[in-house]
């Protein structure tokens, strides 16, 4: 039985006062180990799995409560590597736009760091992932690494961009 959720209002209080008939040294009994072992023997086989209502009862009743700072870290530690790209329930796979998908070629490439077209380094210019095909697949063969200048020469010849100068960094 999990503890802590169940509200002992006064009248409870008296209820179970008036079961235990009074009796003060009745409070914090222990069942024997006698007794134990029976309990333990008539739950055999019996599931313990909790109904969908009283799940959903207990979910309301922790709602809007604050977790401790054990229960989180036990919580982030149960999840780690398991909420990862397509376990994401965020993740929207090959429908994602442009951006969250160059977030994901950084995640798993790194940062690029020479242009391949100019072999201009991270130093002297700022450096992107360009898609080769323009198709946006999660490939990571599929990006490249180039310049922001290249970038953009690649781009006018290949997608039909316009020719906008790029501001210098
Ligand atoms: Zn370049």
């Amino acid at each position: 039985m999990p503890s802590g959720i169940y509200i002992r209002t006064k009248e409870i209080l008296n209820k179970l006062r008036k079961i235990h008939g009074g009796n003060k040294y009745h409070l914090g009994y222990h069942h024997s180990e006698e007794s134990k072992r029976k309990m333990g023997l008539a739950n055999i086989g019996k599931s313990h799995s909790m109904s969908k209502e009283g799940k959903k009862r207990l979910s309301l009743l922790h709602r809007g409560k604050p977790l401790s700072q054990e229960h989180r870290k036990k919580l982030s530690e149960a999840h780690i590597g398991k909420q990862c790209n397509e376990n994401n329930p965020l993740w929207k796979g090959e429908k994602a736009t442009r951006a969250p998908k160059h977030v994901w070629v950084y995640r798993h490439k790194g940062k690029p760091q020479t242009c391949v077209n100019c072999g201009a380094t991270c130093k002297e210019r700022k450096l992107n992932w360009a898609n080769v095909n323009h198709k946006y697949h999660r490939n990571l063969d599929d990006y490249i690494s180039l310049c922001i200048f290249c970038h953009r020469q690649y781009d006018i010849n290949n997608n039909g961009y316009k020719n906008i100068k790029p501001k210098i960094i």
